[in-house]
């Protein structure tokens, strides 16, 4: 399937001004901005929290340690790397990799609204506890991880950041186990039964709380 002229231009351009972009601190210590990678019409989402050394330098998310276990844990469940948008929560790193502050956050996440209406993603899939409370405000991570939530026509996945994994090796169970869950789920929807109607799929938790 080719993605439409207009999207296609639209998030040419929006990836030019992420790189230019000047609305927080970030910018003075960066070396480049991480706008985000991957097919413009991917069915699949993932957010991460914010380039870390090696997405600084290379421009690209996802690039270094975690990036290459995300990698495998796609692969693991049938899912291809070259297959989803992967982007961040903050498209700049922060300075010796800390946590983004709010409102670091705050000034970035237009152009996350941008990319998602854009790309018009049928599933995100959240990675780690800053990515789900841009959806699921006041959620707690170790509650709703691995579960798929439907928030108007999209479903979204809440997992662990697979940065606990590396540096957590207690995570990795948990954090395997919920990729599985992922790969079993899109596996479902790609089912022709699946196309019509969400409602067929009966293990969607729908969320009368939130709406898009
Ligand atoms: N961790 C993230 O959250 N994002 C990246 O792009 C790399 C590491």
């Amino acid at each position: 399937m080719s993605v439409d002229e207009h999207v296609r231009e639209a998030l040419h351009r929006l990836e030019e001004e992420i790189k230019r972009c000047t609305r927080c601190r970030l910018h003075q210590t960066r070396t480049q901005a991480v706008p985000g990678d991957g097919p413009y019409d991917a069915e699949i989402m993932f957010i991460g929290e914010a380039p870390g050394y090696h997405e600084d330098k290379q421009g690209r998310p996802f690039v270094g340690a975690a990036g290459q276990y995300l990698n495998e844990l796609l692969e693991k469940n049938g899912l291809r790397r070259e297959d989803v948008y992967i982007t961040n929560i903050v498209k700049c790193r922060p300075p010796r990799n800390r946590d983004p502050l709010p409102d670091e956050i705050a000034a970035c996440q237009d152009y996350l609204d941008r990319q998602i209406e854009l790309i018009n993603p049928r599933v995100i899939v959240t990675l780690g506890r800053f990515a789900m409370q841009h959806f699921f405000p006041g959620a707690s991570i170790s509650r709703v991880h691995g579960q798929p939530r439907r928030l108007g026509d999209r479903i979204f996945f809440p997992i662990f950041h697979p940065a606990a994994g590396l540096y957590q090796p207690k995570w990795q169970p948990l954090l395997e186990e919920d990729f599985r869950k992922l790969g079993d789920l899109i596996r479902r929807l790609r089912e022709p039964s699946a196309q019509t109607s969400y409602e067929q799929l009966s293990l969607f938790e729908e969320d009368e709380s939130h709406h898009e």
